[in-house]
């Protein structure tokens, strides 16, 4: 029996407001078996880790985002695809195998057990959510949705099926059931930055998204939609749409519908922030940073209207997307809080609730007896300071430490 004892460790459970303090988790074959008071006998026999002074969370969990993306390039970082004329090369493919695997290790890193993959490329991520399940490599649990289904070409080279009235959704969702993708994924509304298209339009009619998921609810699959406009939205939860995506421009009615049926928002705040990142400035022609500013602005206002009305919002980001570092999720801990949640609030919005948006709240987001044991291990208390989110010094998933820069921290 493998045995993991964390020992003198301060705990936020996934569901209480407070820290509990100096506790002993005992793991055993990376399920979660017992948390003791300080000076218990049973916390012996295996490998005992003294974690005083640190924080402990359930893994960080984002249920949006792209792990196989990387819209605004990292020149430091990324593979040549494009040859110096600007060809695609054939290579191109491979290198975003490669990228996915690298966008693992930063999510891990950052202190990330789980990951629901908003699109994926050319179905890379099925072999790449199989790589990590078969221990090829290390990353986080990934739930993908294959290729998005989309009126057209619309968002991204590899991310799209474009199927054609109400018997081309079902047959594009068979085809993605044969992927074994874990959710549907509609874009109803255009890219933000397509020119010349009325991103208030619903790309799909209301008999097309109820056939594409009422096939898939017969796969009991769950369908998400990227969704920047109000009737987008309500076409969307009218035909019993699952996971709302963005919810830009969300109207009375929408937030209405999703209090009714009880929805989860997946705000990604971050997609588009109104603060955009170096590299975003640096990459895009002023014409789109002013469309993506306008954007954020309505953007932020629709999800904090959302939240006051009740509406539960479980933590994404869209990393991948917009200059948006994979790795740099955490920035959106700072987001939830400046459009007012407290800290508790925005950490259950990544763990406890998060994993309840995506239906795995029997096993993970919570510290509980018989949990799965993925963590993240804070320095500083997030209860007190939400910035602790972004130093991850320890990071362990079904009992297994994946990341551990504790010393790198002492040497500092
Ligand atoms: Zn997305």
């Amino acid at each position: 029996m493998q045995r993991l004892i964390l020992k003198n460790v301060n705990l936020f459970d996934g569901e209480n407001d407070k820290l509990e303090e100096k506790k002993t988790l005992v793991i055993e074959n990376g399920v979660i078996a017992d948390i003791l008071s300080k000076d218990s006998e049973q916390a012996e026999n295996g490998k005992v880790i003294d974690l005083s002074g640190y924080t402990l969370t359930p893994g960080f969990i984002d249920c949006h985002m792209h792990m196989l993306l990387e819209e605004v390039t990292d020149k430091e970082e990324s593979l040549a695809t494009t040859s110096p004329g600007g060809e695609r090369l054939d290579t191109a493919q491979a290198a975003v195998a490669y990228l996915g695997a690298y966008n693992c290790r930063r999510m891990l890193d950052a202190g990330f057990t789980t990951v629901i993959d908003g699109g994926g490329n050319n179905f890379i991520e099925c072999a790449l959510k199989e790589a990590i399940h078969k221990g090829y490599i290390e990353g986080p649990d990934l739930f993908i949705a294959g290729k998005q289904l989309t009126t057209n070409k619309a968002h991204f080279v590899g991310f799209s099926m474009e199927p054609y009235g109400p018997y081309g959704m079902r047959k594009a969702v068979r085809d993605l059931m044969y992927h074994s993708v874990d959710h549907i994924k509609l874009q109803l509304s255009p890219p933000i930055r397509m020119i010349g298209r009325n991103s208030q339009a619903c790309d799909f009619t209301p008999e097309e998204i109820e056939a594409a998921i009422d096939e898939a609810h017969n796969y009991a699959t769950p369908v998400h939609a990227h969704l920047r406009g109000a009737e987008a939205i309500k076409r969307f939860l009218r035909a019993d749409g699952d996971l709302v995506v963005h919810g830009t421009g969300i109207d009375e009615e929408g937030i209405e519908l999703m209090l009714k049926k009880d929805r989860y928002m997946l705000a990604t705040l971050l997609s588009p922030t109104p603060t955009p990142s170096k590299e975003l400035a640096a990459a895009k022609s002023q014409g789109v940073l002013d469309l993506l500013a306008k954007t954020a602005e309505r953007h932020w206002a629709s999800v904090k209207k959302a939240y006051e009305a009740g509406v539960k919002i479980a933590f994404s980001t869209d990393a991948g997307t917009l200059g948006i570092k994979v790795g740099t999720n955490a920035l959106e801990f700072m987001n939830l809080k400046k459009i007012g949640m407290s800290n508790a609030e925005a950490l259950k919005a990544a763990t406890s609730v998060a994993a309840s948006a995506i239906g795995q709240e029997d096993k993970i987001g919570y510290i509980k007896k018989g949990y799965r044991a993925n963590f993240a291990v804070l320095s500083g208390n997030p209860l007190e300071d939400l910035q602790a989110t972004q130093n991850v010094v320890m990071t362990i998933k079904d009992g297994k430490i994946l990341k551990d820069s504790r010393e790198e921290q002492v040497s500092l």
